[in-house]
């Protein structure tokens, strides 16, 4: 029989975007989005089983290796701006007091995203880990898992024993990766002690170039799962979140286990391969207009998909910048949707006008995003949806949405034929169900355009006859260049092959 051993588990989600116009008071990590509720006790056990989150992989790890598990919680919130002050004290201190009541224990496991900026700590998971120490002391392990996009910092090194960090982007290896910090675990249960390696690589990379089925990062976070050997429990990647206007934003490599050289030796390896990838970096980007005129060429029968990747949601964008939805318009697109456009108001005014009824309006640019126009004209009312569906793509499959009112809405234009599906709820479109939710085949439209960076290519890319990247007004800047960091350490490259930042640049121009 396998020694039982008594672990507190939990997680606090959070990718901010300093760029951003909205901050994450505590009721957004309260309320259910695409994922579910804040949930604590027996219910966070319910309510994780059977998703692709990092905590269920543990979870079930945990169970299967015989672990006795004591819930804390577990919350997450639509990427956005700072989280607040308020926000994180209380959470910080539901699961630090929820540790302490649990005590004793032998381990602590925390399913974070490693990105989290608060309005009073640039490193919001380090200082979380650090005060999760001071609880438990220097004796019991304390282990991880993040997001890709984590900014690793070297006070989550320090703070925690090990780490796991997603491989795939789109998240296809979520509940994976909460599983592989289980078996990290494994190690430091057994007493051993592992070694840490970090190396930050001196280049940002935009989220654009970070898809994991395309090179280089395609072959790069291969080679991880196929590194091993004795002395080394893991070596991982995490590519960085470059909207967070932070010191040790970017990209950096971690590596864990029994035998320092091996350990050492591996953390230079990957290290090297990305920096030897560098000049490998570069994404085709459109401008929305060429991207249109474009997907009007297409001929096959399956839809262009459009990707409105700079106002993703997903990545803290406010997911209500019209310039795509403009571009489809003026030019002439027929049989095109677009999804998912947040405008809560506009939402309410159709749920309560009804199907069928024309509403002349202003949509979107509501969010004090800058130099953005909303979109006016007459809107047909077509569909209307509560917000609750199941997905139905492997990244978020079988969690239940809950993202309030939503409407199907027909641009009326004799020169077009444009529909738009509004939302009340910021929500990355990265999944089938959110269109069919509203009675929109998408496999059957000319053009479908989504409010999503990349993992919309999980569940969208098997159906479209091409996937262009669109550069419209949003928060989450592609161009990296082009971006006005304030705290960002010098000497970094704003970008493959990019210039370096220095700390004598402008004051930023953005919100
Ligand atoms: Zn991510």
């Amino acid at each position: 029989m396998p020694e039982v051993k008594t672990i507190a588990v939990g997680g606090f989600q959070h990718e901010t975007n300093t760029f951003a116009p909205h901050l994450a008071p505590f009721e957004a990590f309260e309320r259910a989005d695409s994922w579910p509720a804040l949930c604590s006790g027996d219910v966070l056990f319910e309510a994780m089983a059977g998703l692709n989150i990092p905590l269920t992989g543990f979870i079930d790890r945990a169970r299967e290796h015989g672990h006795a598990l004591r819930p804390l919680l577990w919350c997450s919130a639509e990427p956005s701006s700072y989280v607040t002050r308020d926000a994180f004290e209380r959470i910080a201190g539901m699961i630090c007091d929820g540790i302490r009541d649990a005590l004793p224990l032998d381990a602590v496991y925390l399913d974070l995203h490693g990105a989290m900026v608060t309005e009073h700590f640039e490193d919001g998971e380090g200082e979380l880990l650090r005060r999760v120490r001071d609880v438990v002391g220097a004796a019991v392990p304390v282990v991880i898992s993040l997001d890709l996009h984590a900014n690793v910092t070297a006070a989550m090194v320090e703070h925690s024993d090990s780490m796991a960090i997603y491989r795939t982007y789109p998240h296809l290896d979520m509940a994976a990766t909460g599983a592989r910090a289980c078996e990290q675990l494994q190690y430091l249960l057994a007493g051993r002690k592992l070694h840490k390696a970090m190396r930050k690589i001196p280049f940002l990379l935009p989220l654009t170039s970070q898809c994991t089925d395309f090179e280089p990062c395609k072959s790069i976070y291969r080679s991880l799962a196929e590194m091993g050997g004795e002395g080394l429990a893991s070596v991982d990647l995490a590519a960085g979140f470059p909207p967070a206007d932070i010191a040790e934003c970017g990209a950096a490599v971690v590596a864990y286990g029994t035998d320092r050289d091996a350990v050492e030796a591996a953390a230079g390896e990957i290290f090297r391969r990305v920096v030897d990838a560098e000049p490998e970096f570069e994404f085709e980007l459109f401008d929305a207009e060429a991207a249109v005129a474009r997907a009007l060429q297409n001929t096959a029968a399956k839809p262009v998909v459009l990707a409105d990747a700079q106002d993703n949601p997903g990545a803290g964008g406010t997911s209500d910048t019209t310039g795509l939805l403009e571009a489809l318009v003026r030019g002439g697109a027929r049989g095109a949707v677009m999804a998912v456009l947040y405008d809560p108001e506009v939402a309410a005014m159709a749920q309560a006008a009804g199907v069928g009824a024309v509403l002349e309006t202003e949509l979107g640019a509501k969010s004090g995003f800058a130099g953005v126009d909303p979109f006016r004209g007459s809107f047909e009312v077509e569909a209307l949806g509560d917000g609750r569906f199941v997905f139905t793509g492997a990244m978020n499959l079988n969690s239940h949405a809950e993202l309030g009112d939503m409407a199907l809405l027909r641009i009326v234009d004799e020169d077009s034929e444009v529909r738009v599906i509004v939302g009340s709820a910021r929500s990355q479109c990265l999944d089938l169900a959110m269109i069919r939710h509203l009675g929109i085949e998408p496999t059957e439209e000319k053009i479908v355009a989504v409010k999503s960076t990349v993992h919309f290519r999980a569940d969208f890319d098997p159906i479209a006859a091409e996937t262009l990247v669109v550069i419209s007004p949003g928060a989450n800047y592609c161009r990296l260049g082009e971006m006005k960091y304030r705290n960002l350490r010098p000497g970094v490259r704003l970008e493959p092959l990019g210039s370096a930042h220095s700390t004598d640049t402008k004051p930023p121009v953005l919100q």
